[in-house]
């Protein structure tokens, strides 16, 4: 079993740390908080007084915290990981933080000989404590595959998403969609709910449709995924619905934000000529064609 440092015991790296000791692993844990500490000192762990201290002779040592500024002070501040940790060890930041600050971490870390990996973490810290977390993972692949078994003992999945900073990645387009979905989501329902439809049955009916299912894995896998422009639906029709719903909102004095923006991007790309593609196709074109000017 592993010698492994732990540094940010709080919502995630507490029921994280948790599981890497299930697993019968050999903790050394740092946080600021004395009560998050005691309590894995509790469960078997040993209490590090310095990030470096809880860095020092371990074969891994992982980072769960706040934000890209703390890590980086966690880790070349004073008494940090940078000062502790062996050549021989791999560093893992699992902090959802930017891509360009992990591999600015990652670039300094290199300069004295030492590998990092990202692993960024999906779903919540319920999921972070049952040990049920998707992980997006990104870094060398003997480097991954060296700390593949500590990810396992707190997570169900694993996703390899290429070199240093693309699990940072695929973590900030997860959230993106999803926190853009939820919002689509509230103002759809304050919509239906302004005009007396009861909430229990959009949620019935929601839930069979692509707007509750999500697109990724219903419309798009035959249409945008494989560039097939034919439609299933046409872009036009979409940007039509999109209209009444809208004109709907408007006679409710329901704000549609999100729904307002993304009328405007579908009339964009009908007058780019993808009106009549297929609507995933089309607007995945479309979205993509204005990234590529940009
Ligand atoms: P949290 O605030 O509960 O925990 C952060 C911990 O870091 C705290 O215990 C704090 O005392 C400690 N800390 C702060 N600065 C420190 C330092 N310099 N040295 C040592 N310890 C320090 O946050 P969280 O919810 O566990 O989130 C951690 C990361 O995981 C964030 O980047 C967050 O976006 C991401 N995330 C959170 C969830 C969630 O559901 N909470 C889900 C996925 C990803």
């Amino acid at each position: 079993m592993a010698k492994i440092g732990f540094v940010g015991l709080g919502q995630m790296g507490g029921g994280m740390s948790l599981n890497l000791i299930k697993g019968g692993h050999d903790l050394k844990v740092f946080d600021l908080s004395a009560p998050a500490v005691a309590g894995l000192v509790e469960a078997g762990a040993e209490a590090a007084p310095s990030a470096r201290e809880a860095a020092t002779g371990m074969d891994a040592v992982f980072t769960m915290l706040p934000i890209g500024a703390i890590v980086e002070q966690a880790v070349f501040g004073p008494a940090g990981i940078a000062e502790g940790i062996s050549k021989d060890a791999v560093y893992v930041d699992m902090s959802t933080i930017l891509p360009d600050e992990t591999r600015s971490i990652g670039g300094r870390l290199a300069d004295q000989g030492i590998a990092m990996v990202d692993a960024p973490v999906g779903r919540t810290s319920a999921h972070a404590a049952a040990g049920t977390s998707p992980f997006m993972v990104g870094g060398a692949t003997k480097d991954v595959a060296r700390v593949t078994p500590y990810l396992e003992c707190m997570g169900e999945s694993i996703t390899h998403c290429g070199p240093l900073g693309a699990g940072a990645t695929v973590k900030l387009v997860n959230n993106y969609i999803s926190a853009v979905c939820n919002l689509a989501t509230a103002e759809g329902m304050a919509l239906g709910l302004a005009a007396g439809v009861d909430q229990d049955t959009i949620v019935e009916v929601i839930s069979q449709t692509p707007a509750g299912l999500g697109h990724i894995t219903t419309t798009w896998p035959a249409k945008a995924l494989a560039d097939d422009p034919s439609p299933a639906f046409m872009l036009d029709l979409a940007r039509k619905d999109l209209g009444l719903a809208l004109t709907a909102a408007a006679a409710a004095r329901v704000p549609l934000t999100t729904g307002g923006v993304a009328r405007e991007v579908y009339t964009m790309a009908s007058a780019a000529g993808h009106g009549t593609e297929d609507w995933t196709t089309g607007i995945l074109r479309a979205v993509k064609a204005l990234a590529e000017r940009s």
